[in-house]
């Protein structure tokens, strides 16, 4: 399988006055296409910092990142502007879904800016808001929605573009377990469907174990966790 993201040797301290927080020292990783990954570890031990370097949400200190074996300039923002919004779809921990706007507008905003959305467009949204169960909800603003629908439209938002990535932090970790699984199930369901690579962190083990990988981030490094460790 070839590799479709890497990242080499990554740096990452955040400068405080009292003194700097190191939170990933020399960590690598690498993503197939298409498969699922899912990062475990302490609270603080730099999961969302990693998740953001993996997306160019933020730079690393030091260190790489490889997009099929091509080196990313993480000094050239614009640049990484249009990379991030072909390849990578981000799901976060709270939805940002726009309040003013339905479920499906707000997945429609990144065409509507680019002239009125194509049929294609529209066609995408609406399958997507029917593999999120979400289609009796397409014309609810966020407000008028429930925790895990608001998580779903940002899931589905996420897959809009068919991003070869999607990078998922924490996504349901406000919701109760049941939804959190059921959630988890559908979003690993999608990415396979779609053939997306995902990247989830989260503490959730059962949900972690649906992974075709776990990670488990300690020391500001990744390795595969241990058998141990995983048991819920
Ligand atoms: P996790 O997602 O594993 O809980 P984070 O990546 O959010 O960890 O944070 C890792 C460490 O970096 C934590 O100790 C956190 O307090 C610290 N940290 C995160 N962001 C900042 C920041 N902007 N400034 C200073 N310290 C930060």
């Amino acid at each position: 399988m070839s590799v479709l993201l890497e990242a080499r040797d990554l740096h990452k301290a955040y400068r405080r006055p009292q003194g700097d927080v190191v939170v990933l020292n020399g960590c690598d990783f690498s993503l197939t296409a298409g498969e699922s990954v899912a990062v475990i570890g302490p609270s603080g031990a730099g999961k969302s910092t990693l998740l953001n370097l993996l997306g160019t949400l933020d730079s690393p200190d030091r260190g790489e990142l490889l997009h099929e074996g091509q080196p990313l300039d993480l000094a050239r923002m614009r640049t990484l502007v249009h990379w991030r919004q072909r390849i990578v779809g981000f799901v976060f921990q709270f939805h940002f879904l726009l309040p003013d706007f339905t479920a499906l507008e707000n997945l429609l905003v990144p065409a509507r800016m680019m002239g009125e959305p194509s049929a294609d467009v529209r066609a995408r949204a609406d399958h997507l808001l029917d593999a999120l169960d979400l289609s009796a909800r397409a014309d609810h603003l966020p407000g008028e929605l429930s925790g895990g629908e608001q998580q779903r439209v940002a899931v589905a938002r996420a897959f809009m573009n068919r991003p070869e990535i999607v990078l998922a932090d924490e996504p349901f970790g406000n919701l109760d377990r049941t939804k959190s699984e059921r959630l988890g199930e559908l979003l690993m369901q999608l990415s396979q469907r779609e053939g997306t690579a995902l990247v989830i962190v989260t503490h959730d083990l059962r949900l972690a174990a649906r992974a075709d990988r776990i990670l488990k981030l300690d020391d500001g490094r990744l390795q595969p966790a241990a058998s141990e460790e995983l048991r819920p």
